[in-house]
């Protein structure tokens, strides 16, 4: 049938400015590295997708190398987007990235202009776009030169294959650096992205610190740890779970004491009438420095689920002095 979206789309999500820049983000943002590839129905993919633009989401995050197998989620995405959303394209804010490992050879990955502009190329091929929103280097690559690295992100933009550049996984000495380059070749660096959530706390350590320095906003990856942070595996582990399916969560990382954290921190989300998915995210979004949650659903209800994390109560001081007690254990 043809998708027609919702009246209503832009009346209950909340939106944020991304750094210094003229754009505007929502708060929950979808990424599809897993669920979207081959493996998945398309059909589940699709309704994912246009809940997610009924709902306001209007920013969807890729990257050349999601799958599997890699490339076929933005394969995928095209399909659907040419079915679906080409007359919504002004609408929506893609993203793609480059830096791990997707075609053989020395030039398939990290952080070279002969990698990153062809990547790029690929990625709109797949995709079917003309260009994309922003263009991430998806890695710190040590042995580019930065100034190389910068200096692909900024030919991306003037090729009009990208609008604005962003970086993910950089720490944040080289955050300062690439700023630095990027200011002096006047590249709009709109974003970086880091992964961010109750169980994973490495952006604290300087890079919303750098990042604001930079005037370029954070946006959060993996809030709910691939999961963990849900109600997904309080009872063993679901047979069409991630864990059980995909090879980047592993089995190992339930250990008793963590199996007892995810309970004590479902609980405290009950006494706060929400479930655990949504906790956490509101956890991850109390910062004001962090742009917009980028999380994964393998179904509507999942991503209906966390878009209601708008309607959260704020934390007490006591909650979050909880959270943190919890999780230091
Ligand atoms: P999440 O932490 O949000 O995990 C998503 C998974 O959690 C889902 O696939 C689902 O698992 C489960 N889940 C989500 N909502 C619920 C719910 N309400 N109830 C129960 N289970 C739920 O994020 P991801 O790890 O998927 O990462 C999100 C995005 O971030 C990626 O798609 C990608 O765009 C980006 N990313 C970027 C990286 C980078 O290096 N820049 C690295 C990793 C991610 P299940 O499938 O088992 O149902």
């Amino acid at each position: 049938m043809v998708y027609l979206a919702a009246e209503g789309r832009y009346g209950s999500m909340h939106y944020q400015r991304c750094g210094r820049s003229g754009v505007l983000l929502p708060k929950v943002s979808l990424g599809l590295w897993h669920n979207f590839g081959d493996t998945h129905p398309i059909e589940t993919q699709r309704d994912v997708l246009r809940r997610a633009f009924d709902l306001g989401v209007t920013h969807i995050d890729l990257a050349n190398n999601y799958g599997p197998p890699p490339g076929s989620a933005e394969s995928n995405f095209g399909t659907i987007f040419a079915q679906d959303f080409r007359p919504y394209r002004d609408e929506l804010f893609i993203a793609s990235k480059a830096g791990y490992l997707m075609w053989p050879g020395p030039y398939g990955e990290f952080g070279s202009r002969k990698y990153l502009l062809a990547s790029l190329d690929q990625s709109l091929t797949r995709m079917g776009l003309d260009y994309v929103d922003v263009f991430y280097s998806h890695r710190f690559d040590p042995d580019t030169p930065l100034e190389e690295t910068m200096g692909a992100l900024d030919t991306a933009v003037r090729q009009g294959k990208a609008l604005y550049a962003g970086l993910s996984n950089y720490p944040p000495e080289a955050i300062e650096r690439a700023a630095a380059i990027l200011k002096e070749l006047r590249t709009p660096y709109l974003i970086n992205q880091h992964p961010y959530s109750i169980l994973q706390r490495g952006v604290e350590g300087g890079v919303l610190e750098a990042s604001a320095q930079a005037g370029v906003g954070v946006i959060a990856f993996s809030p709910l740890a691939q999961g963990q942070l849900t109600d997904r595996y309080l009872k063993g582990v679901p047979a069409d779970s991630r864990m059980a399916l995909g090879h980047f969560l592993k089995r190992d990382v339930l250990t008793e004491q963590r199996i007892s954290l995810l309970h004590a921190l479902n609980k405290l989300a009950e006494g706060r009438g929400q479930t655990l998915a949504q906790m956490a995210l509101a956890w991850v979004l109390r910062d004001p420095r962090v742009v917009s949650v980028l999380i994964g659903a393998s179904s509507v209800a999942q991503l209906e689920q966390n878009v209601a994390v708008l309607d959260s109560p704020a934390f007490t001081d006591a909650e979050l002095a909880e959270i943190d007690r919890l999780s230091a254990e």
